[in-house]
């Protein structure tokens, strides 16, 4: 039997993280991953065409570059062949009457746009642009720490001493706010409050949602002072550069092996077995990052030990689903609103804080939103190399879809399986960009759909095609999450640990869960 010091169920970026710190501080590890690939949610394959490379999930990988993983690791990443590809033009948004706002890294070119919609609005914004330095580095803290009482006893001293009570007092009113409450302080124009609310939509946070204001605030000052930054030839160039360190310091990763069970023995974590019987033994730990339904669903067949922490696992909530639709395209969209936006990262179709707001709540509901938030990924107006010459890839997120299909919001599809109606969904997000960007089905040279039940077929964490691994709300976040009590990366078994996007401090790809816990394990 093979025995490993760490055992890491689930090769996506936050178990290569893990693992690659852990084999750096001396430790065999094993890195297990069900899938055929490695990435998890990061992965970038030539889904439609030959030459055509896509990003099967994240594209944005500015979490990533601006991660303490990456501080820490950045010249042997780039050593492994980590590049990145950055972009000033970073997101706008496009509405129906012709009027479009968007975020560049020139503030000037910002602040003209916004100018154009409202001069008030285009004041707020260099005063938060102002502000942002100091207001950045206490949200920072507070997503770079652990969930620890300990922790955040430090966090609100560091709040206290930095910015005085009034300071601290913002910025928890920040992080308790909807979107829709902050913007209504910050702005006045319709166009530039939808531009930013769809930032919470990448998440779960339509505008009405408490917790949510962070996001928008964020990605735009984010956005504006750093700008974003996209691989260089797909976004698996992060997990190819942490494939090579793990390996070149002795780590294994095997694929095509999941992991049936977690072996425990006397209410401590052994080992696992996979698939088909075998079992490796785990010394010091073994690090699951999966979605905690997956420990009460059979990884932990006679429970953890702790009723509380089973049922809470089972009870996970996980939030409404995403479809991907990628497309080899003969020319970048027209967009009939300004050729400019064919320079952006992102543009979201998402023209109104209702709309929003009715999307989310159609398909908690079950239904197929009539009209679903779109948005529309243009990598190759930022890094050409990953289409052939002159031609280029489009990376469609369609927000937010139920997991199952109770009816249809429009009326015309009848409910069914995702298999069934994906395409005929996948022609109503399509639609929505043609009215956009007349001319755009006549580019298409390829297109491959995942569904949200796709999705979850390509990575079990995705449960109901839910992209962030467990809604992010408030009741589910921050000290509650996974579950109330168990905010460490611990579980009740001794030396099993949950990490990953389902754990503090929640999806994106900024290796934050699987580092801090190998810091934990491994020392820094
Ligand atoms: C469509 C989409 C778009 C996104 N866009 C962005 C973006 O632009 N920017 C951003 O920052 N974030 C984005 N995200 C979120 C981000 O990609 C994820 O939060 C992050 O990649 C999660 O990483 P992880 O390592 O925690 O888990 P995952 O990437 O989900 O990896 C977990 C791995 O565990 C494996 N696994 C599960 N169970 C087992 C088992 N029993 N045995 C063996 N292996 C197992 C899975 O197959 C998977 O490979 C996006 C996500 C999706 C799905």
């Amino acid at each position: 039997m093979k025995i490993y010091d760490a055992i890491i169920v689930g090769a996506g970026h936050n178990g290569l993280a893990c693992a690659a710190h852990l084999a750096r501080k001396g430790w065999t590890t094993c890195v297990l991953e069900q899938s055929s690939a490695i990435g998890g949610a990061v992965r970038t394959e030539p889904f439609t065409l030959p030459g055509y490379r896509h990003d099967f999930g994240a594209m944005n990988l500015s979490l990533f570059a601006g991660s303490a993983f990456h501080k820490l690791y950045a010249d042997e990443l780039k050593l492994h062949g980590f590049a990145l590809a950055p972009a000033s033009d970073c997101f706008a948004s496009v509405f129906p009457d012709g009027r479009w706002f968007g975020v560049s890294t020139d503030l000037e070119k910002t602040v003209a746009r916004l100018a154009r919609l409202s001069e008030r609005d285009a004041e707020a914004w260099r005063r938060l642009v102002a502000a942002f330095p100091g207001e950045a580095a206490l949200i920072f803290a507070v997503l770079g720490s652990p969930m620890t009482a300990r922790a955040l006893a430090g966090l609100a001293w560091k709040a206290w001493r930095s910015a005085g009570v009034g300071g601290a007092l913002k910025l928890v009113r920040l992080l308790l706010s909807s979107p829709r409450a902050w913007l209504d302080q910050q702005f006045e124009n319709d166009a530039v409050k939808a531009t930013l609310a769809a930032w919470g939509m990448h998440l779960d946070f339509a505008p009405d949602i408490a917790g949510g204001a962070v996001f928008p605030y964020l990605e735009s000052m984010a956005g504006q002072a750093f700008g974003l930054v996209i691989g260089k030839g797909g976004a698996d160039t992060m997990i190819r550069a942490m494939e090579g360190m793990l390996q070149a310091d002795g780590g294994v990763i095997r694929t095509d092996a999941r992991v049936e069970q977690i072996i425990v023995e006397n209410g401590r974590a052994t080992g696992v077995r996979l698939a088909g019987g075998e079992t490796l033994q785990a010394r010091r730990a073994v690090v699951a990052t999966v979605a905690p339904r997956a420990l009460a669903a059979g990884l932990l067949p006679n429970g953890s030990g702790d009723a509380a922490f089973d049922k809470a696992a089972r009870d996970f909530r996980h939030a409404p689903g995403t479809m991907m639709i990628h497309l080899a395209l003969d020319g970048l969209p027209d967009w009939s609103a300004g050729a400019e936006l064919q320079r952006f990262a992102y543009v979201h179709l998402a023209p109104s804080l209702d709309m929003m707001a009715r999307t989310y709540q159609q398909a908690i509901a079950g239904a197929l939103p009539d009209e679903p938030v779109l948005v529309v990924g243009q990598p190759t107006a930022i890094d050409p190399t990953r289409a052939p010459d002159g031609k280029h890839v489009l990376w469609v997120q369609v927000r937010v879809l139920p997991a199952e299909i109770r009816s249809d919001a429009a009326s015309r599809i009848a409910p069914d399986t995702w298999d069934v109606v994906k395409d005929a969904y996948a022609d109503r997000a399509l639609a929505i960009i043609e009215r956009y960007a007349p001319g755009l089905s006549k580019k298409i040279l390829g297109r491959a759909v995942f569904s949200p039940l796709d999705l979850e077929r390509a990575n079990p964490n995705l449960v109901g095609g839910d992209q962030i691994c467990g809604s992010h709300h408030l009741s589910q976040n921050f000290l509650f999450r996974p579950v109330p009590g168990f905010a460490g990366w611990n579980t009740p078994v001794a030396h099993l640990h949950l990490a990953g996007a389902a754990t503090w401090p929640g999806a994106g790809v900024g290796a934050a869960s699987g580092f801090m816990l190998a810091q934990q394990l491994g020392g820094r």
